[in-house]
């Protein structure tokens, strides 16, 4: 080459050549590239080097961004090229050039338009060894594995590095093939000798390989992917064509099944032509889309809806009084009162026949767990031939739980209104709301606004449930609510309802309904008959004394269940025929007594009252205790007792300190004496003020250290004036001191009226005594 240098070039004898520095790549001997040229200076060296011999070298920059570098800024080692042809377009030139031998750049001529440099050649050590042999057979070979991977190569030089080529020429060639940065290909040219280059391109040339591979990896799996779904779009394509073509469009089964069931289940003209809409989108959503089945799980709510189904309307009254009077003992008033109401829903339909509004305001049922409430209500179903739900509204504080969540919300759902509808599967059911009394409002809306809503006959014709979104009739729907308590119920709510009050059992009533009722039922649900298992009446009576103590029968027939299962078992295991269950097996059945008769044991004591108190679960007797122990005169108050129950004791004290002449205290006791009163069982929160009569006679019974009298019961508010007034819930306290066993029970004279209700049995067994004022009680109570 150097040789060449000479013979043609003028300054060959100093070695000198245009040069062009190069932003970007590397040029290696034995390879043609394309070069693009815009520096002028760099321009101007072409030029000057295409006038002369052609011979020019090119040097790749360290750094890419400078625009006119000096012989620092060039790597040390460049390329000597021929320029085989030029093209020249407006502001760019662009040369065909042979990279012909590698040169080092000794210097650069300054102060020209051009660069000048000064080169000497580098020689070329190459060896001819097996070893090197070896090496070059692989690196041909790796080359022919990545052009089938997918390499990009020229067609012709990729035959002429097939075909025999010094191992020089391969790697040079192969480097400028080279996917890698411009730093690294300068390294490969700065290598003269031929193997260690060899060893270095099949280091860099492997890397690229295995990413070639990868990359083919990757993109055959996502083809497969591709193409099995376009394979599936257009198969679908083409049948659908084909359909058309043979004029037999169809749909899909289940559109048309959809299809047919909205048809069939006669909704209102302007529900159907929404539920239609719905499913022309379902129809043409493509199947994968997960929008489809919310839309799906829509149309089955809408199509399952009772929009037109209902049960005959007929209210025929002897057919409900016999009804109700099979299904339940007693209940006297609750039944008149249930029949009077089926009497004017009855002349309400008659007046107003072309309309369908039958319902008159809603009955709510007020009274004690296990009184009966709910099977009363299954009663009424059933004596008119209606079907029957009920939905437990304990604990709502969320309105969507009444009217349901917007569609757009994952896993939404109508509300239970909606859903106990579905259930009952016709749009008049009698349809139980229990316990009214447990709904809560809180962020989350205020339930009761719903429910308001729903009950209210003027509106609840076009009832709008979130999900359905589409108005549903409730106008035909027999709502019956139950509750606890009233005081906790919304007002709002409160007016609309019709209050028919259920209060608690006596002994014998329990023991009634046992007999009649809860025997039959329980041997029916475990298979047994009155043959097999005799449960006495004695039995039945003792189990109701000793093992609860409650307004209602829940636990009694739970006990009876108890019984049932056990004889059921011994009868499958022991095979015997009958059992008889007496007094003396009961313990064997249902272990040791759970309540004594604790008050007939107790002695007369000081300081200690029986009182009546009304609770959420019935009527009950609570004891009030009074201890006095020096002190300074405080009071201390126990039992966990409510504001208005603390302020009776202050009340009651206050009373009796002021009364010290009457009551025999001396003057100043009190102030010596801490004084605390007590309600047992500590752990249940009391209140309200009707306990006032019997904290003030424990007061009273320990200042004055007088016994009272055990057996007497007693309830009355008082003032701070000794008068004892009118308290509520007289009738389940009277019955809860039955059930205990009080013989007297003291209460206002405001509450005279509330006897006149009482169960016979009650008002036989127990002696009332009416007060006006607290010297009255003490009077009755305190002994001697
Ligand atoms: P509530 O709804 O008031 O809590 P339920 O209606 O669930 O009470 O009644 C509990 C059980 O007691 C039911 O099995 C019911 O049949 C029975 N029961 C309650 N009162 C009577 C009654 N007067 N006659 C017959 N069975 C009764």
């Amino acid at each position: 080459m150097v040789l060449l240098l000479k013979n043609t070039n003028k300054m060959n004898d100093h070695n000198l050549v245009p040069l062009v520095p190069l932003r970007e790549g590397v040029v290696f001997p034995h390879t043609e590239v394309v070069l693009t040229f815009g520096r002028p200076k760099s321009l101007a060296s072409v030029k000057a080097a295409f006038e002369a011999d052609r011979l020019i070298c090119f040097v790749a920059q360290k750094n890419p961004r400078l625009s006119d570098p000096k012989l620092t800024d060039l790597y040390k080692i460049g390329t000597l090229c021929t320029i085989q042809r030029i093209l020249k377009t407006d502001n760019e030139v662009n040369a065909l050039v042979k990279g012909m031998t590698r040169v080092k750049i000794e210097s650069i001529k300054p102060n020209l338009s051009f660069y000048l440099a000064q080169v000497s050649e580098v020689k070329e050590t190459s060896e001819l060894s097996e070893e090197v042999e070896a090496l070059t057979k692989h690196l041909s070979l790796q080359l022919k594995k990545a052009v089938n991977l997918g390499k990009p190569v020229d067609f012709l030089t990729f035959m002429r590095l097939m075909s025999e080529v010094s191992a020089a020429e391969l790697t040079d060639q192969i480097a400028s093939l080279l996917d890698v940065r411009t730093d690294q290909k300068q390294k490969i040219l700065e290598i003269p000798e031929v193997k260690k280059r060899l060893s270095k391109v099949i280091d860099l040339f492997s890397r690229e390989m295995r990413i070639l591979e990868i990359e083919r990896l990757i993109n055959a799996k996502t083809q497969k992917k591709f193409d099995k779904s376009m394979r599936e779009t257009i198969l679908r394509e083409r049948m659908k064509t084909i359909q058309k073509e043979l004029g037999e469009e169809e749909e899909d089964r289940d559109i048309i099944d959809l299809r047919k069931k909205i048809k069939i289940v006669m909704m209102p003209r302007t529900i159907e032509e929404k539920a239609l809409k719905e499913l022309d989108r379902l129809a043409k959503m493509h199947s994968y889309n997960p929008e489809g089945a919310y839309i799906r799980t829509y149309l089955d709510w809408l199509i399952d809806m009772p929009w037109s189904k209902k049960s005959p309307n007929n209210v025929s009254l002897r057919n409900a009084k016999k009804v109700l009077e099979a299904d339940h003992y007693g209940l006297k008033e609750v039944k008149e009162r249930v029949l009077e109401y089926l009497a004017v829903m009855k002349l309400k339909k008659e007046k107003t026949k072309k309309e369908n509004h039958t319902m008159p305001t809603i009955i709510c049922f007020v009274g004690p767990p296990g009184v009966g409430k709910t099977s009363i209500a299954k009663s009424i179903a059933r004596s008119l031939g209606r079907k029957f739900v009920k939905v437990s509204l304990g604990g709502i504080r969320d309105e969507a739980e009444i009217r349901g969540h917007r569609r757009t919300y994952v896993g939404a759902m109508p509300g239970r209104i909606l859903q106990g509808i579905k259930d009952a599967g016709t749009k008049n059911p009698v349809f139980v709301l229990d316990e009214i009394d447990k709904v809560g409002a809180d962020f989350r809306g205020d339930p009761s606004s719903a429910l308001l809503e729903a009950l209210d006959p003027e509106q609840n014709k076009d009832f709008s449930d979130h999900y359905l979104e589409v108005p549903f009739d409730l106008s035909e729907v027999m709502f019956i609510t139950t509750a606890n308590i009233l005081d906790t119920i919304p007002p709002a709510l409160k007016d609309r309802l019709e209050v028919i009050r259920f209060s608690g059992y006596t002994q014998e009533e329990k023991l009634q309904i046992a007999k009649k009722f809860l025997l039959k039922k329980v041997l029916g649900n475990n298979a047994l008959d009155k043959k097999r298992l005799e449960i006495s009446e004695i039995t039945l009576s003792k189990i109701i004394e000793n093992y609860t103590r409650e307004a209602g029968v829940r636990n009694l027939e739970r006990e009876i269940s108890k019984i049932a299962r056990k004889a059921a078992r011994e009868i499958v295991e022991k095979g015997k025929k009958a059992i008889k269950v007496g007094v003396k097996k009961l313990e064997g059945y249902l272990g040791p007594e759970t309540y004594t008769k604790s008050l007939a044991e107790k002695q007369d004591e000081v300081g200690v009252t029986t009182g009546l108190a009304w609770t959420q679960a019935g009527g009950d007797i609570l004891f009030i205790e009074v201890v006095l122990m020096p002190g300074k005169g405080n009071l201390i108050l126990t039992g966990k007792l409510g504001d208005v129950m603390k302020e009776s004791c202050r009340a009651a004290l206050s009373y009796l300190r002021s009364h010290w002449q009457q009551l025999g205290i001396k003057k100043d006791e009190t102030k010596n004496l801490d004084i605390h009163i007590h309600v047992p069982e500590g752990a249940v929160p009391k209140d309200g003020p009707s306990a006032g009569v019997a904290i003030a006679s424990s007061l009273a019974s320990a200042l004055m250290n007088k016994k009272v009298r055990k057996e007497i019961g007693m309830t009355g508010e008082i003032t701070l004036r000794g008068k004892v007034l009118e308290i509520g819930g007289v009738k389940e306290k009277m019955i809860a001191a039955h059930r205990a066993g009080l013989k007297k029970v003291i209460l206002p004279k405001g509450n005279k009226k509330d006897l006149i209700d009482l169960p016979q049995k009650v008002k036989k067994e127990i002696d009332f005594v009416l007060v006006d004022n607290l010297n009255q009680v003490l009077k009755e109570v305190l002994v001697g």
